[in-house]
């Protein structure tokens, strides 16, 4: 989010990878140029900025933690699922073991050296015999964004002349607690609590936590790999003082 770096090595770092001694800008470094008028919004229920950074922080910890247990399980090695995400890995395991999916690669960068700019996917798999690029997420919706995300990836993908057609999905694994007496859901992830789908006065008493997961195709490759690019073309502006610099 932040435009103003001490020097070009942290702006380097920030927004992007060397490979092979050649520097290219990050897909998420690259889709975060567009506005998120959600995130203002939570910005604005917050005491202060440094709360909001605090929540994100802590947040982003317990996504990178389901990442990673996931990733395990996909790679069969021995995993301890911390008791934190344990609903969350049970909703995926739900999912792993009623599709039949065979993971290629795990965590891998992939370049494009057309368009100049790497990324990692989650996982490239066949899914139910269809080969494709799953993404991960921990958030409480699919959001439109991931598609801008994960079009990037296809696209670079597709430069190996040798890769089949690549199909593309998000797999949203979440852990909330439901409220028995209403249809209101309790989430505190990053440390924050809260409440939604609130249709009328309830006293809540809420279950356990319970995990959840949707799997949703993107099929919106042409419109999704525009609006990247026009991502794209809008950071470079942005960054024009810093890219000078650096190519
Ligand atoms: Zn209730």
């Amino acid at each position: 989010m932040s435009t103003w770096y001490r020097d070009i090595k942290t702006f380097k770092d920030e927004n992007g990878y060397e490979i092979d001694g050649i520097w290219y800008p990050r897909v998420t470094a690259i889709v975060g140029i567009k506005a998120k008028p959600a995130l203002y919004q939570f910005y604005a229920g917050l005491p202060d900025f440094a709360t909001g950074e605090a929540i994100k922080a802590k947040s982003a910890e317990e996504g990178t933690l389901v990442h990673d247990t996931i990733e395990a399980i996909l790679r069969k090695e021995p995993v301890v699922v911390p008791e934190s995400i344990k609903p969350a890995i049970s909703a995926f395991m739900k999912f792993y073991t009623s599709n039949d999916i065979v993971p290629h690669k795990i965590e891998e960068r992939v370049i494009s050296k057309n368009r100049h700019y790497a990324g990692t996917i989650d996982v490239l798999a066949e899914i139910n015999g269809v080969l494709g690029v799953l993404d991960v997420k921990t958030s409480i919706a699919v959001y439109r964004d991931y598609s801008i995300q994960t079009s990037a990836y296809i696209e670079a993908l597709r430069e190996d002349p040798n890769i089949p057609p690549l199909s593309r999905w998000i797999l949203r694994v979440n852990q909330l607690k439901k409220c028995l007496k209403c249809p209101a859901t309790f989430r505190d992830k990053g440390g924050r609590e809260k409440i939604r789908g609130e249709k009328f006065q309830c006293d809540h008493e809420w279950g356990p936590m319970q995990g959840e997961y949707e799997f949703k195709e993107l099929t919106t490759f042409n419109e999704d790999i525009k609006a990247f690019l026009a991502c794209k073309d809008l950071w470079e502006w942005e960054n024009a003082y810093w890219l000078k610099k650096v190519y």
